[in-house]
């Protein structure tokens, strides 16, 4: 009962911050992020329309991948250990954390061997904090760059994570920025398709600042214990 409230709660929010710039709501994508929530949940929650999913622990993921509907669009949204690749490699959808050239260099060895293409997202640490991964804003380029030479990569957008803070207006700066860099960016081979930007405390300002995927948890699923 609360999934149904809390999905319909959030896509109306989704709907009202896109309105505002002329978009349309279904030009902004939902990644329910479903890290700690167990199966039978999940299951819900497909059944209410939600197919495109986020976790960030492959050894969590597993397990629920086998239990879930096939119809279900899996995204790795954590930071991940070149040792997990290949697992990875065949399971999800879309990579939205590439983070370093040693884990775009691991990507295509794997898939490489696996004979299959990896969709991937740039993460891009856009307020330079210690506490986060990703390339910094003026590495992006040159990462991208680097990476379009990866036969088996292919690099459709941005990712970011905005700084925690209590008033999400804060970070509208943040994601501006991103914005630009994403408008900005030319590079052969790459894909400037989407802009993941946008968790539960922020994500009006995402969507209002140009975000087309948002990746949304608590909202949804209800505050984690962890
Ligand atoms: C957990 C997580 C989210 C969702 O966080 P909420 O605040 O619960 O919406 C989004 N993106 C990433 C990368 C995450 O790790």
């Amino acid at each position: 009962m609360y999934l149904e409230k809390n999905l319909a709660l959030v896509k109306e929010r989704l709907a009202r911050a896109a309105a505002k710039k002329s978009r349309r709501p279904d030009e902004v994508v939902l990644v329910g992020v479903t890290k700690t929530v167990p199966v039978e949940t999940i299951a819900e929650a497909c059944k209410l329309g939600l197919t495109q999913l986020g976790e960030n622990r492959v050894q969590e993921t597993l397990p629920k991948m086998e239990a879930l509907p096939k119809e279900i669009s899996w995204h790795f949204v954590g930071h991940l250990q070149t040792n997990k690749v290949r697992f990875v490699i065949p399971s999800f959808h879309l990579i939205q954390s590439l983070d370093r050239l040693k884990l775009a260099r691991e990507l295509q060895k794997e898939a490489e061997k696996q004979e299959v293409a990896v969709k991937a997202l740039l993460q891009v640490n856009i307020a330079s904090e210690k506490s986060k991964h990703g390339f910094h804003p003026a590495e992006v380029e040159e990462a991208l760059t680097e990476i379009s030479a990866f036969p088996n990569i292919t690099v459709l957008g941005l990712m970011t994570m905005a700084p925690y803070v209590p008033d999400a207006e804060e970070v509208r700066p943040y994601f501006r920025q991103l914005y630009e860099l994403f408008t900005r960016t030319r590079v052969p081979g790459v894909y400037m398709q989407y802009l993941s930007m946008g968790m539960t405390n922020d994500f009006e300002v995402a969507v209002e600042e140009g975000a087309n995927m948002v990746r949304i948890g608590s909202a949804i699923f209800g505050e984690r214990k962890e």
